[in-house]
């Protein structure tokens, strides 16, 4: 049972809004790629353990502080006597160990995954007791991508490879576990110390003047150039009615400016492509609640 989904983070969400409408330096890009991947990963184990069948609870995408440190668990799963810990990493081609530290094959040092997950476990457990929780801990490292091979990986480490998850799955699904409602409270224990949002958001600065207007193609993320009888045509050859653009659009806005109001105004301004304020009048209307009256007014998710 899935009581804590996982959904998009907020710098995945704005750096990829500002690649399309900034020009990013090569660094943050690369960051963004890496967001990617590593998004692409935990979803990918999320689907794996939707063959789990044993009784547990699933909480993805934690994240806690203790002793003014900052730490995020990519699944936490609570079973009648354990609760896991998986870190999934999403790496791809061939790495190595050479006395603890993991090198790529062109022997560049990649930060040791291991020692991260160590460093989660042991917060994790710190942070349980200042809160009075006694439950065992046991973590994972989960290799995701088939196209990962680590040589010289150690023998009765937490590494759980590509080729072993199927089998990993089995083995848990054999444990027996009957949960009770004190699991249940345990897990809404750890939702309600959990942080909603990183202190350290690692985000380019950008202002609202330097962001490109306009709606971006739902299929090629180019600028649309194109709107006749309430459809927008991209050069690309997309189709897409004005509504759910336009709403995508919004979200955009409120991902990159969430002190800004929606307003009709700032949305055609922001939308660029679209003549009619009647138009957006009439979207905002009845996708948005109103709030406010007059002339402060502005709208707001249901
Ligand atoms: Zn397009």
């Amino acid at each position: 049972m899935i009581i804590k989904p996982r959904s998009e983070s907020l710098e995945l969400k704005v750096l990829r809004c500002l690649n399309v409408r900034t020009t990013l330096t090569k660094k943050e890009k690369n960051y963004l790629t890496n967001l990617e991947k590593g998004h692409i990963g935990e979803v990918a184990f999320d689907k794996w353990l939707k063959n789990l069948s044993l009784e547990c609870i699933v909480l993805h995408d934690i994240l806690f502080e203790t002793n003014n440190t900052v730490f995020q668990i990519d699944t936490l799963l609570l079973t009648a006597d354990t609760l896991y810990i998986f870190e999934v990493k999403n790496y791809e081609g061939d790495f190595y160990i050479e006395k603890d530290l993991w090198y790529t094959l062109t022997k560049s040092e990649i930060s040791n995954p291991l020692l991260q997950l160590n460093r989660s476990q042991s917060l994790l457990n710190r942070l349980l007791i200042e809160h009075g929780i006694h439950v065992s801990v046991v973590p994972y490292l989960i290799f995701i991508n088939p196209n990962f091979h680590l040589y010289q990986a150690p023998l009765n480490s937490p590494i759980i490879f590509p080729t072993q998850l199927n089998r990993f799955i089995n083995t848990m699904n054999n444990k027996s576990s009957k949960l009770s409602k004190n699991h249940f409270n345990l897990a809404e224990k750890l939702l309600s110390i959990r942080l909603t949002q990183s202190p350290y958001l690692r985000l380019p600065d950008y202002s609202y003047e330097q962001i490109k207007k306009g709606i971006v193609c739902g299929s090629c993320s180019s600028f649309i150039t194109e709107f006749s009888d309430g459809v927008l045509i991209c050069s690309c050859g997309f189709r897409e009615g004005i509504t759910p653009a336009v709403i995508r659009s919004v979200e955009e806005f409120k991902v990159l400016f969430p002190d800004r109001k929606i307003t009709t105004s700032n949305i055609q301004e922001w939308c660029n492509i679209v003549p009619s304020r009647k138009i957006i009048n009439k979207i905002l209307r009845t996708h948005y609640k109103l709030m406010g009256y007059g002339k402060s007014s502005y709208y707001s998710e249901y």
